[in-house]
């Protein structure tokens, strides 16, 4: 409810179709993940697939490095809801049996697949399947002329490195795909995005590779991606963890919705807690945090510990707690409407924020899009 309007303007893109979810133009930024089992295991493969929809991914990717993971690929396909892309390197064959399965999109660079003839081949199929292709560059695998070239991976490197697989594409009038340059070092990231989007008018998807653990990627991850989204870049993105992929899906909606341009679910606004708190602010917002991780209504619950701050952040809020002695004041909508025991705040705080979520969006189906 004190939702900005986000003053971010962003680049504009080619729009493309990943299954049935857009990404590029004017459609909102996407959220993908990548599996992290081995994908010959289907039954595992699809469990963490269903623990990725719930989150709200809206793309998810699974690699298929053998022929035989290209037979799971199939049954994986068949029952997942949200677009599946492959993950394929070097070997075409895999590609061409991939996209026969139903892949929404194909991660393969058409310059590591050998000769014409097989680039022409994939390109071909994805071109009569209407299947987009993503180039994926990474500053850890630049081809060894471009390496020499530059010394080091640089961000006109890894774009140089871009282009000429999108030269491939080009060649064969395909203009069906994303690119992303991903590399782990920030500053590589952040120009070679800032140099590629001037060159191309596809759209771009977004991520720090091998960003690191669960904090310190996440922090990294938020940096670096907050710098390109802020400049307008990115029309996909995804946030690379040494941690469960669940995790990297609500990073990255979070990194969105931190910067005003895409809300899902409940944005806590807390106060960090000090001796004035009147309740336990911490395990509260913690407890909350987790029972209403299935809300995807947008709305702001601020939970703060006392009167200091509390009222204030209150009355810019769908549902503010503001901290008193003994019982705690909530306001919903701004308007001061009721006194909760400190003692036992969890549970009905959970069941006002439901009744204010389905008031707001009775399907819990409404997200905004703030561009
Ligand atoms: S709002 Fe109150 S409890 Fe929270 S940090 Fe500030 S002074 Fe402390």
């Amino acid at each position: 409810m004190s939702s900005h309007a986000s003053p971010i303007v962003r680049r504009k893109s080619r729009q493309i179709m990943v299954g049935n979810v857009p990404v590029g133009g004017d459609a909102p930024i996407t959220v993908q993940t990548m599996t992290n089992t081995k994908t010959t295991d289907v039954v595992a493969t699809l469990e963490q697939i269903r623990r990725i929809e719930r989150v709200g991914a809206d793309i998810v990717r699974v690699s298929v490095p053998t022929m035989e993971a290209a037979e799971a690929f199939r049954l994986i396909k068949a029952e997942t809801r949200i677009p599946v892309v492959a993950d394929i390197h070097f070997d075409y064959r895999i590609a061409l049996k991939v996209a026969e399965y139903g892949a929404d999109c194909l991660r393969i660079n058409p310059g590591n697949i050998g000769n014409e003839q097989r680039v022409r081949a994939v390109v071909d199929c994805a071109r009569d399947l209407n299947i987009p292709i993503r180039i994926g560059v990474n500053g850890g695998s630049l081809e060894r002329d471009i390496q020499e070239k530059y010394g080091e991976p640089t961000p006109e490197a890894l774009v140089e490195s871009a282009l000429r697989h999108v030269d491939y594409l080009d060649k064969l009038d395909f203009q069906n795909f994303k690119v992303s340059v991903k590399a782990s070092d920030v500053f590589l990231a952040v120009g070679a995005y800032r140099l590629l989007a001037q060159q191309i008018e596809q759209p771009l998807h977004l991520g720090i590779t091998e960003a690191g653990g669960f904090r310190a990627g996440a922090v990294k991850s938020s940096i670096g991606l907050g710098m390109l989204l802020a400049d307008g870049i990115g029309d996909t993105l995804r946030i690379s963890l040494a941690a469960d992929p669940v995790e990297e899906v609500k990073v990255g909606f979070d990194i969105l919705k931190s910067l005003r341009i895409r809300s899902r679910g409940i944005n806590f606004i807390a106060c960090p807690s000090c001796s004035r708190q009147e309740f336990d602010v911490i395990g509260t917002v913690n407890e909350l945090e987790q029972r209403l991780e299935d809300i995807i209504t947008p709305m702001d619950v601020s939970i703060i510990g006392c009167v200091v701050n509390g009222p204030g952040e209150a009355l810019v809020s769908d549902l503010g707690l503001a901290g008193a002695a003994n019982k705690s004041a909530l306001y919903e909508a701004g308007q001061r409407v009721d006194r909760l025991d400190n003692k036992a705040l969890v549970p009905i705080l959970e069941q006002r924020i439901r009744a204010r979520a389905a008031m707001l969006d009775p399907g819990n189906r409404i997200e905004v899009d703030e561009h």
